[in-house]
């Protein structure tokens, strides 16, 4: 059994690293289109020396040229970081927050899905901090992840959340358990590739259907390419299934905050790319809840019920879009009132 303290405290560090890292990959990714700090001054846009790039807001400094102090958002990354990898290794690891009764890996969590999770989360990060300062998802971080998620589920075979297809529609499950096909337990690294394959279209697919269908209905393109790109990688991480549960979650987030900033501030929020990566990180950390408790095994394994609840949920996508749109058109101090 693994020790918990200084387990955690080294995932805060590895975290701590990332954090660095993702902020730094995020602004090679905006230069030229903004001066994003860390790599160039965010004042005058003079290059940061490599020394400094590294340690620039943990030790204090101010720009040679023009005096312009260090921008704050990277050092508030790395704690965020930190305390995002420790948190969400705790819940893998001790609190069995992914563990459900089907999926049963040779190797435990810590060495394979532990590692394989953290790596999207950091991806997940760099696009949302690109997203966040400049309305953007650089293809080069979701198609790099991509191609992580893909070779790291076909080479292990056992990194999947759910299997592929879990049949609890049967008179015998509650004999036998759940029904897995015989050519899943013999052929892991064709199944590896199979539900990873099988998550990125599922997100690709269906964000890519809102996407044509919000420009339909706005008149504008709210749901941008970035966005179809990131749920691709989103679905080949995590699988069909729960990237389904991220549709169904974001959105609603979206809403919610959005309003919330709309009413408050006056302006409307337009990047929808933080909103899938919160919406996937919720999804991360309460699996076993959706999953069993919640009982979505018993949706996901009846071809007719996902098909039908996929429609009514662009269904009602439609009606939201359709109220943002009517929303907009309202003058912001009516709202306040
Ligand atoms: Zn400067």
């Amino acid at each position: 059994m693994l020790s918990s303290v200084p387990f955690l405290a080294a995932l805060f560090l590895v975290g701590g690293v990332a954090g660095r890292t993702a902020s730094l990959w995020c602004c090679w990714c905006l230069d030229g289109v903004r001066y994003t700090g860390l790599i160039r001054c965010a004042g005058c846009g003079t290059r940061i020396p490599l020394r400094r790039q590294l340690t620039s807001t943990i030790v204090p400094a101010k720009c040679r040229v023009c005096g312009t102090r260090d921008v704050f958002w990277p050092l508030m990354t790395m704690i965020l970081a930190g305390l995002l990898f420790a948190g969400f290794g705790w819940l893998l690891v001790f609190q069995g927050c992914q563990s459900v009764a089907e999926v049963r890996p040779a190797s435990p969590l810590w060495q394979g899905r532990l590692p394989f999770h953290l790596t999207f989360l950091f991806l997940m990060l760099t696009a949302t901090l690109t997203d966040l300062l400049d309305y953007t998802i650089p293809d080069a971080v979701v198609g790099i992840g991509t191609l992580i998620a893909i070779a790291g589920a076909t080479a292990s075979g056992e990194l999947q959340m759910i299997h592929i297809w879990v049949s609890w529609d049967d008179t015998m499950v509650s004999l036998y358990g759940p029904y897995l096909p015989e050519w899943m337990k013999q052929h892991q690294h064709l199944h590896g590739l199979a539900w990873t394959t099988a998550g990125l279209t599922a997100g690709a697919g269906l964000m890519w259907i809102v996407r044509v269908t919000a420009g339909g209905i706005l008149g504008y393109p709210a749901v941008g390419l970035g966005d179809v790109t990131l749920m691709a990688m989103i679905g080949a991480f995590m699988g069909w299934q729960p990237v389904l549960c991220v549709l169904a979650i974001a959105p609603v987030g979206g809403i919610v905050i959005g309003t919330l900033i709309r009413v408050i501030t006056g302006r409307s929020f337009v990047a929808f790319g933080p909103y899938l990566t919160f919406a996937a990180l919720l999804v991360l950390c309460s699996w076993n809840l959706l999953w069993e408790r919640l009982e979505l095994r018993d949706i996901f394994s009846h071809g007719p019920t996902v098909a039908g609840m996929t429609a009514a949920a662009l269904g009602v996508l439609c009606v939201v879009l359709t109220g943002i749109r009517i929303f907009r058109t309202l003058p912001t101090d009516v709202m306040k009132r």
